[in-house]
């Protein structure tokens, strides 16, 4: 008996992507056909509603199990074509789909490093309606095509959480965090699209994201409003220092965003490359309702704006030029997501992952000591991530039932390297045992340590924020 060796041809139809403005029903298919290339790494869902004109929301997700969160993964987004007419980034997300998969498939040791350790999804357009209205419109127009079917501004429609957090600052509350539920009234109804990414933001814990618009050349970061309602103020978060050198990491690998050599875009633009290609946002102008702000104040999710150029609908025959000039940039921005520590908070004694514990952050570096007022939490599996710039820190995490527990860590954030492990094992502070078992003779040195924990004024002050917040809901 001998087997025949039987060669199998297998016709394959190789997909090649095409330089074009993809419409609303090719998008499906790049994603589908990228999806067929790379079927172990890659899943393509919709988000949670269509738009009002019907159309799915799709996302492309990267991962080394797609379809769920893995611990100590941290998860990432990058969104595009909020505003219909601004379509750069629509075409840079396809693409960056595409050549994450074929560098994977290829075997580049950076793409697979960052896929094995990533969550990637990407959302080529949030506003599919917004972009056919631009694009039969010939997208030449500076608004037409902006808004969502309903004449709504979808960079305007998330609830204002700025203006809770600015309330709550006036009345010495510095609770900036997790406001969602703060939330008692809207300036107007929320869209089908924003409700799709505030329930996308509430269901995944990202950790890192940024959305892509066009009309100038900069990368802006919180916040974008102002805290005193003027059009145009520094205003200043708690991560300041972090969120400056997240919105660098993407300005200095573009090809210029970053250099004062370029024009400014139009005849009243300001040159933001003067600033190394960087601005808070309500510095340049104040914006209320945004998406950006909506993600660092109602979940752990730190979010840049990114302007992609003058032209909003550039030609098709620049796209992959653009491709050129913000790709290391659109990779770069991605390996931040590794950046500061990661790690696990559990029970000591069961060991069992604690989720919504919190963790609070106070900068040592030099002489300039202050708490960055601006806490992550734990999620499902226990597990935290926690954007830093390199420097001292001292970390601490709380969950109500257990005593505190606080470490001094270094952050160095080497170059496409997972963040610094640290984690934490939390003792509950339930009453002592007694040292027979059977309620006689209390354990005197276990009570003791359980009645004195390390005097820890931030963990005082967190139960008064909580206190206030529970008994004075603000109006
Ligand atoms: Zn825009």
């Amino acid at each position: 008996m001998f087997k025949i060796l039987a060669i199998l041809v297998i016709p394959i139809v190789a997909y090649a992507f095409e330089w074009k403005h993809h419409d609303n029903k090719e998008l499906k298919t790049v994603l589908d056909a990228i999806h067929e290339k790379c079927p172990t790494i890659t899943r393509v869902y919709q988000l949670s509603h269509s738009s009002i004109r019907g159309v799915p929301l799709y996302v492309i997700e990267f991962a080394s199990k797609p379809g769920k969160h893995t611990p100590l993964v941290p998860e990432f987004k990058y969104i595009a074509n909020m505003h219909g007419n601004e379509v750069l980034g629509r075409e840079l997300l396809l693409k960056l789909a595409d050549y994450l998969c074929d560098k994977y498939n290829e075997g580049n040791a950076e793409a697979q490093k960052l896929i094995e350790t990533t969550r990637i999804h990407l959302l080529p357009c949030m506003n599919p309606d917004g972009w056919q209205v631009a694009t039969d419109t010939g997208g030449k127009d500076y608004l037409l095509g902006r808004t969502n079917n309903h004449s709504i501004d979808l960079n305007r429609n998330f609830p204002d959480l700025d203006r809770i957090m600015f309330s709550n600052e006036l009345g010495h509350l510095e609770h900036n965090n997790h406001l969602l539920s703060m939330v008692d009234r809207l300036t107007q109804p929320i869209q089908p699209e924003t409700r799709s990414v505030i329930e996308w933001i509430m269901t995944t814990p990202f950790v890192l994201s940024a959305n892509f618009h066009g009309g100038d050349l900069v990368a802006n970061y919180p916040y974008d409003e102002s805290r005193s309602g003027s059009t145009t103020e520094y205003s200043r978060s708690p991560d300041d220092e972090t969120f400056r050198h997240l919105a660098q990491a993407y300005s200095t690998n573009h090809a210029d965003m970053w250099s004062p050599n370029h024009e400014p875009c139009g005849l009243m633009g300001y040159n933001f490359g003067k600033q190394g290609g960087i601005t808070n946002g309500a510095a340049w102008y104040s914006v209320p309702g945004g998406m950006q702000d909506f993600n660092y104040l109602s979940s752990n999710d730190f979010e840049i704006t990114v302007e992609l150029g003058c032209e909003k609908y550039p030609d098709a025959d620049q796209l992959e030029n653009e491709w050129e000039r913000n790709k290391d940039a659109l990779l770069a921005y991605m390996w931040e997501v590794h950046s500061g520590i990661k790690g696990q908070i559990k029970d000591a004694v069961t060991g069992k992952p604690i989720p919504h514990a919190i963790i609070h952050v106070r900068n040592i570096t030099g002489n300039n000591v202050y708490d960055i007022m601006h806490d992550v939490t734990s999620v499902h599996d226990g597990d935290y991530y926690r954007l830093l710039t390199p420097g001292d820190y001292e970390v601490t995490a709380y969950k109500d039932g257990y005593l505190p527990k606080t470490q001094p860590i270094q952050v160095f954030n080497p170059a496409h390297t997972e963040a610094r492990r640290v984690d934490f094992e939390l003792v509950s502070n339930l009453p002592p045992v007694t040292l027979d078992g059977y309620g006689n003779g209390i354990d005197y040195e276990a009570y003791h340590d359980a009645m004195n924990p390390r005097p820890n004024d931030l963990s005082k002050r967190w139960y008064q924020v909580l206190l206030k917040q529970y008994h004075n809901p603000p109006n």
